[in-house]
């Protein structure tokens, strides 16, 4: 694996990769590897000849300084892990060959950042937009990978993927769990172990709200405030939203009649956790088959 700093090299690494006709897979990520990053890597192994990781803690996506200086960081870690999935690249700018001093534009995908993450978090997603187009375009991927736990943050990168005509295959990869459901984070290792105990209600609820649809309600509204309610039990988690919208566009829906996207962040202490399930109505699985 060869690990990259700087923009140029980084480009000509990929020149000779593609002048070749070489199938690329990019994975980018803010690194303090898990599993879900793990599983990223995996799937890009498998489907093409290059795999490029990147590892950028980008500070214009945090709108909290606090949650930027509190974000875990472990690069000789995250490298070895790198290596080990069979990695070729990983690009690991310094914030300033990302940003220097003349950096003057920004990308907004506007109705899918307004809500949920981004009402929460302002300036979120285009921190998140601006730095995942410069990827794409540094990187010219035949293939991009990205977690469904960050379901949102999928949506708009399809969307300014589709927008701005970036060739790019925009890959969306399930959640990778713990075992009792916990969806992994790079964030869950600065959880106490009384908040890691109590993080299960994330999914718990998530399951809840499958299981009540399961019962034949429909109704969105209910659902969301039986979410509510399953997460209101635990006393250490203070619910930011919880809510069931439509899967692509996230605008709320009164029926999950054709599905629906449940949708969760709860915070416990300073860490905030998101999570996230596709709803099936019920007897959905059979009407298809
Ligand atoms: P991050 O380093 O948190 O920005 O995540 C990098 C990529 O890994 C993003 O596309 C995330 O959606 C994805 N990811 C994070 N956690 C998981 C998970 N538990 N399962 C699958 N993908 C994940």
């Amino acid at each position: 694996m060869q690990t990259i700093t700087e923009i140029t090299p980084f480009r000509n690494a990929l020149r000779d990769a593609r002048r070749s006709e070489k199938s690329i897979g990019l994975v980018p990520t803010m690194g303090a590897f898990h599993e879900g990053h793990l599983t990223l890597m995996r799937r890009a192994r498998a489907e093409n000849d290059v795999v490029l990781a990147t590892l950028f803690v980008n500070p214009t996506q945090f709108n909290d300084v606090g949650d930027f200086e509190r974000y875990p960081r472990d690069p000789a870690r995250d490298s070895q892990m790198a290596e080990r999935e069979g990695v070729d690249f990983l690009f690991t700018p310094p914030p300033e060959e990302m940003y220097p001093p003349d950096f003057d534009t920004v990308v907004v995908v506007r109705a899918l950042s307004d809500r949920l993450e981004g009402a929460s978090r302002p300036g979120h997603f285009q921190g998140v937009s601006t730095v995942v187009t410069k990827l794409l375009n540094l990187a010219g991927a035949d293939r991009a990978y990205f977690g469904e736990k960050d379901w949102q943050q999928l949506q708009v990168i399809k969307r300014l993927a589709a927008d701005l005509n970036i060739p790019t295959e925009i890959i969306g990869v399930p959640t990778v769990r713990e075992p009792d459901g916990l969806a992994l984070s790079s964030r869950n290792v600065l959880l106490t172990p009384e908040q890691r105990r109590a993080a299960t209600v994330l999914s718990g609820a998530l399951t809840d709200a499958q299981a009540i649809a399961d019962t034949g309600v429909q109704d969105a509204y209910e659902i969301a405030a039986w979410l509510r309610q399953s997460i209101a039990v635990q006393p250490l988690a203070q619910v930011d939203y919880a809510v069931v919208v439509d899967p692509e566009t996230l605008q709320e829906i009164d029926t999950i009649e054709r599905g629906g996207l449940a949708a969760v962040a709860v915070t416990f202490g300073k860490v905030r956790l998101i999570d996230n399930r596709l709803l099936h109505p019920f007897g959905s699985f059979n009407m298809r088959r």
